[in-house]
């Protein structure tokens, strides 16, 4: 496949909680993988196939959404819109993990066959499918009474990676402890919905419950959409390590509290931030993009931190294939932005940091440009120039290239 250089990269967030600020003005990648970060005269970035110019703007990594309600291609039966993991790519989304395809499944059945069923096949269905290039980590268990031993084995064997609790046919939320243990010891990553109830069909689940099934992740744990209250949200903090996954469909009063506590606790590493979209609260291709300009402009953390929470910090909570950073030998998932142009910032991180939301100028997944200019955030004030195969070609709109990688 074509070589990729970037050049010209003003400012660079890693995704690394541990240093989440880059120096390098430049960046290659060979066969999808970056390859080599630092200076231009050394990288070799210019000579590339393709080389985008992101004169002076900034390069984050692709945006990960741990909670993205994926059912079955590119369709939400809840919102009943087509294409939306197409559009997400353009609000600079690169990987999303399903929050359970049977939590949107329509008629999904409450039987341990039935929801064994449903997650392999989805896990299956989008290792070869990848709208706009979207890697998809789908085939999340929703855990049912029943789901034996030999269940949780096959599903691991069949790619199953995560699971999800809270909207199972339990008669009380405290009831999925043993699910959960199991599904745990085949590997999987397990989510539990808390606060209050979401959809009909899901049960509220407050601190007492979560501190006895001992799920990885709190889902949405500033509400999906009602919050656990104040002190239960403290005891989650104090009294766990469980990865705290902030949603933009929650509260963003609680979303705020639980960023100062983690950060008074010093468990920003346990703190990722997602959509939780398609819900009631609707498609937003913007989603986490604007979560990230909403916890750095109120929530007094440097846009490159709260970026590391939506990328490195979820690949590591989640035990995705990549690292969501932005260093040599991992995949190249990153988007280029700048300030909008009608902001007062002069760059992307100083926009962020006033909670305006960044125009997108290029988005890139495994090294192939996959958006040009977003069709979703506001225009950039500097757009990249994408250079395709050695001639002069600009890309001020997005490059049709195609809805699949495959
Ligand atoms: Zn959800």
């Amino acid at each position: 496949m074509p070589s990729l250089g970037l050049v010209n990269i003003g400012a660079l967030a890693t995704g690394a909680l541990s240093a989440p600020r880059g120096d390098a003005d430049s960046l290659l990648a060979e066969d999808g993988r970056i390859v080599a970060l630092g200076p231009a005269s050394r990288t070799g970035a210019a000579g590339a196939d393709v080389v985008v110019d992101c004169r002076g703007t900034t390069v984050i990594p692709g945006l990960i959404d741990s909670h993205c309600h994926v059912v079955l291609g590119d369709y939400t039966p809840r919102q009943k819109t087509v294409d939306f993991l197409d559009s997400y790519v353009h609000g600079g989304i690169t990987s999303v993990v399903s929050a359970g395809e049977g939590v949107h499944a329509p008629g999904r059945p409450h039987d341990p066959a039935a929801s064994k069923a449903l997650a392999i096949a989805a896990a299956k269905c989008f290792e070869h499918f990848h709208p706009n290039g979207m890697k998809v980590n789908a085939g999340s268990v929703v855990l049912e009474p029943g789901l034996t031993e030999d269940d949780f084995a096959e599903m691991a064997r069949h790619g199953v990676r995560h699971a999800k609790y809270g909207f199972g046919g339990y008669a009380h939320p405290r009831d999925g402890e043993p699910e959960v243990r199991r599904a745990q010891k085949h590997g999987l990553c397990v989510m539990s919905h808390s606060g209050g109830n979401s959809i009909p069909g899901s049960s509220p689940i407050t601190h007492d419950v979560l501190l006895h099934l001992r799920p990885d992740v709190c889902g949405h744990v500033n509400g999906g959409t009602t919050s656990l209250d104040e002190d239960g949200l403290r005891a989650i903090v104090a009294q766990t390590d469980m990865t705290l996954q902030i949603v933009q469909a929650g509260n963003l009063r609680s979303a705020l509290f639980i960023v100062k506590i983690a950060r008074e606790a010093g468990a920003l590493s346990r703190v990722c931030v997602a959509s939780d979209t398609p819900t009631g609260t609707g498609v937003m291709p913007m989603g986490v993009l604007k979560s990230v300009c909403e916890l750095a402009s109120l929530g007094d953390l440097a846009p490159e931190v709260v970026i590391a929470l939506a990328t490195g910090n979820n690949a590591r909570a989640f035990r995705l294939a990549a690292s969501g950073t932005l260093a040599v030998g991992q995949p190249a998932d990153l988007v280029v932005c700048d300030a909008p142009a009608a902001s007062l910032a002069a760059d992307a991180f100083s926009a962020i940091a006033r909670g305006d939301i960044p125009g997108i100028s290029a988005v890139v997944i495994d090294g192939r440009v996959q958006v040009g200019r977003s069709r979703n955030t506001p225009l950039a004030k500097r757009l990249a120039d994408i250079r395709f195969g050695g001639g002069p070609e600009m890309a001020p709109t997005p490059p049709t290239l195609g809805s699949s990688r495959h």
